[in-house]
């Protein structure tokens, strides 16, 4: 089935008490059990598993082609379940430029788990290669990358995992399965922050992981899960699940009015760099036209001048809103420097640009007017 079916059908079986065509959210906390504590209907307790958490993982594995998925209560949360999976002394190879809490995670916990990182540029996939060690056990990549959108080639990233025995994990959350398919490339686990695209709206916080085979990391990051509690509540898991729905459709015009965006704007004077990988300039163009199936409706830009130019157009635009996060139908700007605060490794004039679904036309026009 093509993914706009998926999308529309997966995790939406009607439900068989009332035939309800919406699913219905169940919000109990536990479930009649035998007096051996039987599990009687499938389900104990909501730290466990609920009935609309398990429809949300059903559509997440069938969009991204995988044997099963583990929804968990934030980006971050499925994150740091996955590398509570890692024995001691294990090494992890990550993105330099990577999601913020990522880099921030590795540089102030990892330690305390007795796991070694190395950050390497994963554009590259020699530099991939020279920092594996005998004991790499995770190559974690985020293609494009948040927020400088590079472009990491995943199927040459897969052969490097499988000759080294890594587990090869790709942050989706910028493509979504609509755009790319890692399982398909070779990747071993998907991640995404479900609280971006998947949701779609900005009103809902979530995470997961999608597995190309069951078992065994499915088994352990259920126990995890389960044991540490970062589970997606049944109303989250709703609105996520409501958001796959339309995925399909808002991705492609976001990818239309991001490309529009990304043209109008490598033209202004005041825009020193576009970086858009749907432009043949973007230097990862090639990579991201083979592996994904248009580019998304992320960007960033870095603005002639430095930190107070990029600020000062924060500030005139008018349609645009000055906002963290992404994803979501209103299209959002933010100076990532100041974001990130201490320790940011972004240029100092980078705006990172979260392109909605408003007519490209007014937002062409408002970075103009907020440029001019
Ligand atoms: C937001 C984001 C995350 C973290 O997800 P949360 O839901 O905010 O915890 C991870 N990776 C990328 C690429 C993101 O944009």
């Amino acid at each position: 089935m093509k993914i706009e079916t998926l999308a529309i059908h997966a995790g939406a079986a009607a439900d068989p008490t009332t035939g309800s065509v919406a699913p219905p959210i169940h919000l109990s906390t536990n479930f009649i059990h035998g007096p051996a504590s039987e599990e009687i209907h499938g389900y104990t307790y909501v730290r466990d598993k609920n009935p609309t958490q398990d429809r949300l993982e059903t559509a997440m594995s069938a969009l991204e082609g995988g044997e099963d998925a583990l929804a968990f209560s934030s980006g971050m949360g499925a994150t740091t379940a996955f590398f509570q999976t890692l024995a001691p002394h294990s090494h992890v190879i990550i993105p330099e430029d990577v999601y913020v809490h990522v880099r921030v995670l590795a540089a102030t916990y990892f330690a305390n788990w007795q796991l070694k990182f190395t950050s390497v540029d994963t554009q590259s996939p020699a530099a991939i290669s020279a920092a594996v060690c005998p004991n790499t056990r995770v190559i974690w990549t985020e293609t494009p990358s948040n927020p400088q959108m590079k472009i990491m080639d995943i199927p040459a990233a897969a052969k490097i995992a499988r000759e080294s025995g890594a587990c090869l994990v790709v942050d989706n959350t910028f493509a979504t399965p609509v755009l790319q398919r890692p399982l398909e490339l070779g990747a071993d686990v998907v991640m995404h922050s479900t609280t971006k695209y998947c949701g779609g709206h900005s009103d809902v916080q979530g995470g997961c992981l999608v597995f190309k085979q069951r078992a065994p990391l499915y088994d352990k990051l259920f126990h995890i899960r389960m044991v540490l509690g970062a589970v997606c509540s049944p109303f989250n898991s709703w609105l996520i699940l409501r958001g796959l729905r339309t995925l399909p459709c808002r991705i492609e015009r976001h990818s239309a009015n991001a490309m529009a965006v990304a043209k109008a704007l490598a033209q202004a004077k005041k825009v020193e760099r576009v970086f858009y990988p749907g432009l043949p300039s973007h230097p990862g163009h090639e990579i991201a036209a083979a592996q994904m199936k248009l580019f998304g409706g992320m960007m960033s830009i870095l603005v002639r001048g430095g930190w107070e130019e990029a600020v000062r157009v924060v500030s005139r635009v008018k349609v645009f809103q000055a906002a963290t996060s992404l994803g979501g139908v209103e299209s959002l700007i933010e100076h990532r420097a100041s974001a990130e605060g201490e320790g940011s490794t972004s240029p100092r004039n980078l705006l990172r640009l979260s392109i909605g679904l408003e007519h490209p036309d007014d937002l062409i026009a408002d970075l103009l007017q907020a440029m001019a």
